[in-house]
């Protein structure tokens, strides 16, 4: 994460996209600046200008791809973009999005997509035996594939072909005249909708509607298609078995603290996942001089923890804004020498103080032994860490790029163990049922700390 620290947890993609806009084009362009966090890989927009469907994308962050000048000549209302961090397909170009294509009545169509088709190699393998030649190797061009497969109208194809995919997806279709707007029907990612004059935004997370001044109306439901045309706004939806499962780690890590998912401002969870964190420790008169929170995806959390528990909230890491994603580089000396470029212990703050680490994961855990370690060398005399989150046990098969079971430190090491091995005084997590009571919506995946899948689950991935 570009704004968060690596710790091998990556969300797949960003989506956002703008209908009946004047300069489309640049309002698509602030979007996915906003949602930038969410994906560093590759960057694109489409624009449609009623007549034709023109796309520039590359690899790289979205300041690499568009120069002073590039979207100058991309004029048109309407526009959908993307931020990539693939975790299905490699990282060629070719799988950078949108991707454009041409539908067999000859009409130019971009897609752009956030998620993980958990059947994709079944579904390809199908397409490519009855003829379709895949450019790339995402998982996203097969829905521009079995959009080709179909009949119909546009809106039939999009039922049809929403209804062979199994897995997480929320998806953008812009024609040479309308936008759609597509999430799975189990609600796995994120994706609401908002009002703008007399024209529609749609994103990943509302808090990209701020920064180009439109104004958050609601989430586009699990299972629905959202047709946004001359017409206005219509809605209608693929099946009838529909359910929320939005993905916890959307308020735990990944969403940005001021969006708002599922009308619950993200911040506003992390801080109650806190709060009812410091609930055991209180119980168990529990005794530390200061709370600390990781920069920057903890520090909500770290804030309501404090405050329960009646501890000073006090800035005991810095984070070093600046460092570019180019130093953090695949050999252990180099990643630990990147923990160090990103962070600093506030030495006079920490020195000779019990501290409580407050941070949102841990995956591997060699992450956390870094900071623990940090704390330790500018003088800290105890190190409690503490997760507002619950452990995580079990990979993800919706779009976040979790390590295999294997590599999940929490999935053979009880707390006790493990704390010892990241060389902590003493470790918690929050509990499954108090991270549901902190979101407060009526459905969320909790897959990767219960391991309750809410699809079929190909077993021989675990
Ligand atoms: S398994 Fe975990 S990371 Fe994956 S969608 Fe569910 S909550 Fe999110």
């Amino acid at each position: 994460m570009g704004e968060y620290l690596d710790k091998g947890l990556h969300e797949e993609c960003g989506v956002f996209g703008v209908y009946r806009q004047s300069d489309a084009a640049h309002l698509t362009y602030f979007g996915l600046h906003a949602l930038q966090h969410r994906g560093q890989e590759g960057a694109g927009i489409a624009v449609a200008d009623g007549k034709t469907v023109r796309c520039r994308k590359g690899k790289g962050l979205l300041s690499d791809v568009f120069g002073r000048n590039d979207l100058d000549g991309m004029t048109g209302k309407n526009a959908i973009g993307h931020v990539r961090y693939g975790t299905a397909g490699g990282g060629e170009v070719e799988n950078v999005q949108p991707i454009v294509s041409r539908l067999a009545n000859g009409g130019a169509l971009a897609v752009a997509h956030n998620g993980q088709i958990a059947n994709a190699a079944e579904l390809r393998k199908e397409l490519e035996d009855k003829g379709s030649i895949f450019w790339g190797s995402s998982d996203s061009e097969i829905i521009l594939h079995l959009l080709q497969g179909t009949k119909g109208p546009l809106i039939e194809k999009i039922k049809q072909a929403c209804n062979r995919l199994d897995g997480a997806f929320a998806f953008l279709i812009l024609t040479e005249k309308n936008l759609y707007a597509v999430r799975d029907k189990n609600g796995l990612r994120p994706l609401s909708l908002a009002k703008q004059g007399d024209g529609w935004c749609v994103s990943s997370e509302s808090c990209a509607f701020d920064i180009v001044g439109a104004h958050l109306v609601r989430d586009v439901r699990p299972g629905e298609i959202v047709k946004i045309s001359a017409a206005g706004l219509e809605s209608c939806f693929y099946t009838e078995e529909t359910s929320c499962n939005l993905c916890a780690m959307e308020y735990i890590y990944f969403s940005r603290p001021d969006s708002v998912l599922e009308r619950q401002n993200v911040h506003g969870v992390r801080r109650e996942c806190g709060r009812l964190l410091a609930q055991e420790d209180l119980d168990n008169f529990f005794k530390a001089d200061i709370v600390v929170g990781v920069p920057d995806s903890s520090l909500s959390a770290a804030a309501g923890y404090s405050e329960a528990i009646g501890l000073p909230n006090e800035m005991g890491l810095i984070k070093n804004r600046y460092v570019g994603r180019t130093f953090i580089q695949p050999t252990q000396a180099q990643r630990d020498l990147g923990v160090r470029l990103k962070l600093s212990a506030n030495v006079p703050v920490v020195r000779g103080k019990r501290v409580v680490l407050v941070d949102d994961s841990i995956v591997r855990g060699t992450t956390s032994k870094r900071i623990v370690a940090l704390l330790r060398q500018a003088g800290a005399t105890e190190v409690h860490l503490r997760i507002a989150a619950p452990a995580i046990k079990y990979p993800c098969f919706y779009g976040v790029d979790m390590s295999t079971r294997a590599e999940l430190a929490s999935a053979s090491l009880e707390p006790d163990v493990l704390a010892k091995v990241l060389g902590a005084d003493s470790l918690r997590f929050l509990s499954v049922d108090d991270l549901k009571q902190a979101c407060g919506c009526q459905g969320l995946c909790t897959a990767c700390f219960d391991g309750s899948y809410v699809t079929p689950l190909y077993s021989n991935k675990i």
